[in-house]
């Protein structure tokens, strides 16, 4: 009997209708003998509505009670499909990340999971029912309910599959499978088959919201089969696999992968600043310090002395960024703070490039030839990433998909 997880993100459980056909779906897997376990996320919009409703009661509401509120998404969602399957006839029980236990960490909206106690889990399923977990959630050694951040629900599902080592992790979703960029942006990206854990790793961490960065790191640590699939139409999906299976295969190795990008970006300079060790400590430091992730960074060769820093953060933190950076400003004696929050990062990805070169000069050529200013540009083995204007990513990522041939 093969035991899988399977989670159903937000729009797939965005109203009544859609809960009760996820249980029809998950009740066609009970009969065909398979165990499920199901983790589900908050109806679509309602992680957005309660984080709108908080920020209307407070200006900066307290990260404990923010989590508080945000997990009641996934109780609603849990409870109701659980009815909807005791209603067919399958036997569901339900249960939040606390009553799990799922055992994270105690930092509030971007908690890490730590322990998975699988026991409740392991001894309802010996009951043959489906048991529903809510994504996204854990609780604290304080006893605090936690967030894993937004996007969660995927980490948890690969989580509980990682403890329970599951047969496969299925993440079903609005699209059916991983593309070889977001098809909303390029409507002719292909779906690919398959994608290692690496090149999803970079995807994610450069942008591809399909999957938590989370998600993948535990699938990869734990090698976690995990597909992404589509929770209303047919078909295989995306499976991740690793690069030595790729390498075995007879598959065809792409050079690029896929194209990532993210919108959530902000740049930060500090200019004329002393030119000497020990600079980029005091700027970077503090800035750490304040649980800010720090992205792309560039110190400008120095003249008379002087040299100018700039780095990016999530859009999100440049306020906290930026004042952290003035005060820094002030002890350094520097000439000028600036920023810039309508920035974007473009990434192409591909375990191929480790062994092909004349990517990254076909990509600055590509945006050359449609006028577009590179601000940043970042290269690790397996991808090149650039930062632009935010108004040019749209063109940025269709004409890169096109001229690397990714829609063939
Ligand atoms: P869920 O609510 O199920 O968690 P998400 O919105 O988090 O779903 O993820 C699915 C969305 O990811 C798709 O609707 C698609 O627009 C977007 N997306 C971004 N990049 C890609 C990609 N490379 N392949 C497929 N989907 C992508
Ligand atoms: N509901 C959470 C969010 O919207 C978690 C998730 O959907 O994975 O981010
Ligand atoms: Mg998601």
């Amino acid at each position: 009997m093969a035991l899988i997880v399977q989670k159903y993100g937000g729009t797939s459980v965005g109203n009544v209708e859609k809960i009760k056909n996820i249980a029809n779906k998950i009740a066609k897997f009970i009969d065909d003998g398979q165990q499920i376990v199901v983790v589900v996320s908050a109806m679509s919009g309602e992680t957005n509505r309660l984080t709108s409703m908080a920020s209307i009661i407070a200006k900066q509401p307290s990260s404990r009670e923010m989590d508080t509120l945000l997990t009641t998404g996934e109780q609603v969602t849990i409870s109701l499909l659980s009815m909807a399957l005791q209603d067919l006839g399958h036997e569901a029980i339900s249960y939040t990340g606390w009553q799990i236990p799922i055992a994270t960490n105690n930092i509030h909206s971007k908690a890490r999971i730590e322990e998975i106690n699988s026991k409740k889990i392991t001894s309802q399923l010996e009951q043959e029912k489906v048991v529903v977990v809510a994504g996204f959630q854990g609780i604290s050694a304080e006893g605090n309910i936690t967030t894993l951040g937004r996007g969660g629900s995927d980490t948890t599902a690969v989580a509980i599959a990682a403890a329970l080592s599951a047969d496969e992790c299925q993440i079903y979703t609005d699209v059916d499978g991983v593309y070889t960029t977001d098809p909303r942006v390029v409507p002719e990206a292909k779906r690919l088959d398959f994608i290692t854990y690496d090149e999803m790793l970079e995807m994610a961490s450069l942008g591809t919201k399909i999957l938590q960065i989370r998600s993948v790191e535990f699938a990869s640590k734990y090698q976690v089969p995990l597909r992404v699939l589509s929770s209303t139409q047919d078909g295989d999906g995306t499976l991740l696999i690793s690069e030595q299976d790729f390498k075995e295969s007879t598959m065809e190795k792409p050079i690029i992968s896929g194209i990532a990008f993210s919108r959530d970006e902000a740049k930060l300079m500090i200019l004329g600043i002393p030119d000497e060790p020990g600079i980029a400590f005091q700027i970077i430091g503090p800035i750490s310090d304040a649980n800010i992730e720090i992205d792309m960074i560039i110190q400008n060769q120095g003249h008379d002395g002087t040299t100018d820093f700039t780095f990016t953060v999530s859009r999100s933190d440049i306020h906290k960024a930026e004042e952290i950076l003035r005060a820094s400003a002030k002890k350094l004696g520097a000439r000028k703070v600036q920023t810039d929050d309508s920035i974007v990062k473009v990434s192409l990805v591909g375990i191929g490039m480790k062994s092909h070169s004349g990517i990254a000069s076909n990509m600055f050529k590509v945006l050359a030839d449609n006028q577009i200013n590179i601000q940043m540009i970042g290269t690790t083995e397996i991808k090149i990433s650039i930062v632009i204007n935010e108004e040019q990513l749209d063109t940025a990522v269709q004409k890169l998909h096109k001229a690397f041939e990714l829609d063939k």
